[in-house]
């Protein structure tokens, strides 16, 4: 997601430590007393300006979501929807998806989503694909066992990819939709650029993968 950077997002960060926590390695292993109790944590790497995750947590009260991006701008804008919601079972971290182990103990995530993630098309950027092997071995330590993935693009290339990818990586491909708006699937939550792809008639594909 390309945003121009947005003045003073840095200290409008700073300055909501109860939404974005300023000091997250501390919560390592801890997250279910950030929440204040023992419910599931889903997260979303790459969360952008987080209509997602808000809107998941207003539909989901016993879950715990946490949106994640590297991008301060582009977090900021998620901060906007997350202080207007006034949900409590929502909070953004501002780090890279690659270190994810830093930030939550093993098995802490109950699930990941990835949504319209970056398709880096180029081969020699693979590795910054969130689909990439690397980060499929950083996800499945922080996520229970037999934890899933829950993946939406409208990427095709970056779809094709990222089944071969979780497959070659021994994961089961439990469900796939190659056109998710034609079929019956409630209480999909649409995220910012489902919004706009959608609209310009693009399909929009869909994976569940479990790890073994
Ligand atoms: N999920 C949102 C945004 C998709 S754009 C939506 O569907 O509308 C992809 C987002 O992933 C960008 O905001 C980008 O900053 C973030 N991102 C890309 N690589 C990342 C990484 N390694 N760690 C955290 N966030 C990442």
């Amino acid at each position: 997601m390309r945003v121009r950077n947005r003045k003073g997002s840095a200290e409008y960060i700073e300055n909501n430590p109860q939404f974005v926590v300023s000091n997250p390695k501390e919560y390592k292993g801890r997250w279910h007393e950030k929440f204040g109790n023992d419910n599931p944590i889903h997260i979303e790497v790459g969360s952008g300006k987080g209509a997602f995750v808000t809107g998941m947590a207003a539909l989901n009260p016993d879950i715990n979501y946490i949106g994640i991006d590297m991008q301060l701008s582009v977090l900021s804008y998620a901060l906007d929807k997350v202080i207007e919601a006034e949900l409590p079972n929502v909070q953004l971290l501002h780090v890279d998806g690659s270190d994810l182990t830093d930030y939550f103990a093993d098995e802490e995530i109950d699930l990941l989503y990835l949504n319209f993630s970056d398709p880096w098309p180029k081969t020699r950027h693979e590795k910054r694909r969130l689909t990439y092997k690397s980060f499929l071995k950083t996800f499945e330590q922080i996520l229970v066992d037999k934890g899933e993935i829950h993946f939406k693009t409208d990427n095709r290339g970056l779809f094709e990819y990222s089944l071969a990818s979780m497959s070659q990586y021994g994961m089961i491909i439990k469900q796939v939709w190659l056109d998710l708006h034609a079929t019956d699937f409630p209480d999909n939550v649409m995220t910012e650029y489902e919004e706009k792809f959608s609209s310009k008639g693009q399909v929009i594909y869909r994976v569940e993968a479990q790890y073994k």
